[in-house]
């Protein structure tokens, strides 16, 4: 035991005199690492499924949504909007219509910026930062997104550093393997770094089999019988892929369409991007307490990069 104590204590000297491992926050000169989630296009998965998973876990995330798009099937309304601002989340500019803004001439692209930044404003939400369509941007969008917004988030597929290129902020998609993503929360928290992370539609993907009948879009799945319930979205060779809207289902299940009645069985749950957020949340917290969950502009804010003038 004594031995196994004088080897614990060696290998902490070590670890705290190697140049690489930084201290705990308190001893720490730079900021926080970090990790955001934003949410792209405005789909209503945001406020009927995103919403309860950050609430639960008292954490923030945002949304970035097309201002064509809000109050339309499948997206949010304009009250969810303001709902989800009380409760402590970002709303973001996404432009007015989701184009390329690199397509586009300097009036284009800032009648896109303007325009969906004063609409959101005018319904009585704060917007302060911009994600670029498909991630899209060059020097003439990220010129005219500084005349309106305090940042503009790309793609690249890259960490962004404590002093951000605050016109390209980089960004991962999410990505189905959650192996992958903690390994990227892994590489923030030992690089000090800030992990922003993209999504769209929050999804279930189950294989399926004995399909009887046709499933409606858009239509409540009942699967029993764990209890659990969803949105039928679309259905792909022998993937069947549905919003979630209660505890996850499970392998065995079988799924009912409450409209059209059709059933089949359920063979096997691929993803669950509902139960895979609530998994790196708490992985980050477990395992880097000293990382940060926050929105984008909170984050700027911890990054000190100042507001828009
Ligand atoms: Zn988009």
């Amino acid at each position: 035991m004594k031995k196994f104590i004088t080897f614990v204590i060696a290998v902490l000297l070590i670890s705290s005199c190697s140049g690489s491992v930084r201290k705990g926050p308190s001893m720490d000169s730079g900021p926080a690492p970090l990790l955001s989630f934003v949410f792209d296009d405005g789909n209503d998965t945001d406020y009927l499924v995103a919403r309860e998973v950050f609430k639960k876990q008292g954490v923030a995330a945002s949304f970035a949504v097309v201002t064509d798009w809000i109050n339309t099937k499948n997206y949010l309304t304009v009250s969810q909007l303001l709902e989800l601002q009380r409760d402590g989340f970002e709303i973001m500019s996404h432009t007015v219509s989701h184009p390329d803004l690199n397509s586009l001439n300097a009036d284009q692209i800032e009648s896109e910026l303007s325009v969906s930044k004063a609409a959101l404003e005018g319904w009585g939400l704060r917007v302060n930062n911009l994600v670029y369509p498909y991630n899209k941007n060059n020097a003439i969008v990220r010129g005219l997104a500084g005349r309106y917004y305090r940042s503009g988030r790309g793609g690249r597929s890259m960490l962004t550093p404590a002093v951000p290129e605050r016109y390209e902020l980089k960004s991962y998609s999410f990505s189905h393997n959650v192996d992958k993503m903690k390994a990227l929360i892994d590489r923030a928290g030992a690089e000090r770094k800030w992990l922003i992370l993209y999504l769209h539609n929050i999804a279930v993907k189950v294989k399926v089999s004995q399909r009887d009948g046709v499933f409606q879009q858009g239509e409540t799945l009942l699967f029993s019988p764990s209890g659990a319930r969803g949105r039928y979205t679309k259905k792909l060779f022998d993937w069947f892929y549905f919003v979630p809207l209660s505890a996850p289902p499970h392998a065995g299940d079988t799924i009912t369409g409450q409209s059209g009645k059709a059933t089949c069985h359920l063979e096997e749950i691929l993803y669950n991007e509902k139960e895979a957020l609530t998994e790196l949340i708490e992985y980050a917290r477990s395992r880097h307490p000293g990382m940060r969950i926050v929105t984008l502009d909170k984050g700027l804010d911890i990054y000190k990069v100042r507001s828009e003038e």
